[in-house]
């Protein structure tokens, strides 16, 4: 319960204006980027300026027993951010300093709530880049994006978050701060605690200071669209250009039903009449190199029935790249509801999953359109839906369950990058089994006792642990 003695203790701690109380203000912490899961208007929202300040906040919910939501910029899409239990939202929003850009070793320390593409701001007039970009890259936080070890547009070559996380400064649910890992490439010195973190939905501890791995920027690029009249030519595609030994940086698909809702919404020209369309970036730090993939991109294309169309420019790049960040918001704009999975397969059943979707949809009588990662088997199967229609939302939860055991059955996860939040909590039994869950709960019975940090996230109380 967070009572005046509370608000007045962290008033004390953060400053009276860095408080907020009242409902105007708190309403808008109720709720994240997640369709389908339950609001709650925390009791308080506090923001912290330094690790002294979490860690005083930390002590005082430790000792009155109260809840802690930490966030971000709220654009997880699983619910992580929602403060099931009223409590305290500790957003990260003030803590926005990159520390150090250290060109020598390739690294930079940064504070969870610095926006993604702020850090790659900083580092980019050393020639450098921090390469994970969930599409949210203007909004999330590199806090949000270790918590949610968050994917995006960039895994099939440069990998995800967890890939470029070395070392991070941690305060734990007693209050103590830990620092684990650091700038060397090597370090085998006790547990892997910094990737246990990552990962970890706010649910182990509260990240204060991050250090990231950066590449050396590419210097060349191709941007290619290729449009295809069947799903299994657009698949085939994305086979045959890994089998060319072609990794491109970017390897996106859009379904027929993407396609149409994205041109009806940004009129970028995109060929309506496609089943498929496949966005391939590939980039390098040697132009011959680069050529020589494009133009294998280009044979492979054609051997599989597809039209190319090439970016000439950097404003048809943009143009391209435009059309695949607006798949979300144009889907979303369809109804009031629109659920995104995340379920993740091999590579090679990536037909067999596009497939599979588009008959969900036609089962079930739900507008579904699916696009993402194809490169990495990472597609979004995205469901738009009436709240207020009860038999269309409950066709969508069947649906929902029904991606998800197809991804389980072809060899996949419940979440590629979305992660599990609240969202999909009840699935994790049918993954992980009994004794993965009971792992995961003697984890945060170690590191969270008194399930203060994030408590009804991600790790399932038993009775709650299979659909
Ligand atoms: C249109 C759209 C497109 C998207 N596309 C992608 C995509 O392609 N790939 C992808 O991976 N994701 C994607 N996302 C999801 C989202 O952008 C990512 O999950 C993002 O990295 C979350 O960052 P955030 O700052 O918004 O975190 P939040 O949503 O605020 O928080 C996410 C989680 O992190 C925890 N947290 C936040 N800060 C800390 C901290 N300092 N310490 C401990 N825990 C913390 C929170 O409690 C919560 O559990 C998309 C979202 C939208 C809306």
């Amino acid at each position: 319960m967070v009572d005046a003695s509370v608000i007045e203790v962290l008033q004390n701690i953060v400053g009276r204006e860095h408080v907020l109380t009242r409902k105007v203000d708190r309403v808008t912490y109720s709720f994240d980027a997640t369709a389908d899961v339950p609001r709650k208007i925390p009791e308080v929202v506090v923001m912290p300026a330094s690790t002294a300040e979490v860690q005083g906040i930390v002590n005082l919910a430790q000792s009155r027993q109260v809840a802690i939501y930490p966030r971000g910029a709220g654009t997880n899409l699983s619910g992580g951010t929602i403060p099931l239990a009223g409590g305290i939202v500790l957003s990260f929003q003030r803590m926005n300093r990159v520390l150090e850009v250290d060109a020598e070793n390739l690294t930079a320390t940064v504070q969870p709530g610095v926006v993604i593409q702020e850090l790659n701001n900083a580092v980019a007039p050393h020639g450098l880049l921090y390469p994970p970009d969930p599409g949210t890259v203007e909004t999330a936080t590199m806090g949000g994006a270790v918590a949610e070890n968050s994917g995006g547009l960039r895994g099939l070559k440069y990998g995800v978050t967890k890939h470029y996380v070395m070392g991070m400064e941690v305060v734990l649910a007693n209050g103590e701060k830990v620092r684990f890992g650091g700038k060397t490439v090597k370090n085998v010195t006790g547990y892997e605690f910094a990737s246990l973190f990552v990962g970890s939905e706010g649910t182990l501890g509260l990240m204060t200071e991050i250090t990231v791995k950066l590449i050396p920027a590419p210097k060349f690029r191709r941007t290619m669209l290729a449009t295809f009249q069947t799903i299994e030519d657009a698949g085939n595609t994305v086979a045959g250009i890994i089998k060319a030994q072609v990794i491109p940086a970017t390897l996106e698909i859009l379904d027929r039903k993407t396609i149409e809702t994205v041109e009806a919404y940004a009129h970028v020209g995109l060929p309506t009449g496609a089943e498929a369309l496949l966005l391939i970036e590939v980039d390098g730090m040697a132009e011959a190199v680069v050529e020589r993939e494009a133009e294998a991109v280009v044979e492979t294309v054609a051997a599989n029935h597809g039209t190319l169309r090439q970016a000439n420019s950097d404003a048809e790049r943009d143009q391209l790249w435009a059309a695949r960040r607006a798949a979300l918001p144009a889907l979303a704009s369809l109804n009031n509801t629109v659920v995104l999975e995340d379920a993740t397969v091999p590579r090679s059943r990536i037909t067999d999953m596009l497939l599979a979707c588009a008959a969900i949809g036609r089962k079930y009588n739900l507008v579904l359109g699916t696009f993402g990662h194809a490169g990495d088997g990472n597609l979004h199967p995205t469901i738009l839906a009436d709240k207020n229609n009860a038999d269309e939302m409950a066709r969508l939860h069947r649906a929902v369950e029904e991606i998800f055991a197809t991804a389980l059955g072809l060899g996949g996860t419940l979440s590629g990058e979305h992660g599990i939040g609240i969202a999909k909590m009840r699935f994790l039994g049918s993954e992980l089994g009994e004794s993965g869950l009971n792992l995961m709960r003697a984890i945060k019975d170690a590191l969270d006792p008194n399930r203060i940090l994030n408590p009804g996230k991600l790790v399932p109380a038993r009775e709650a642990a299979h659909a």
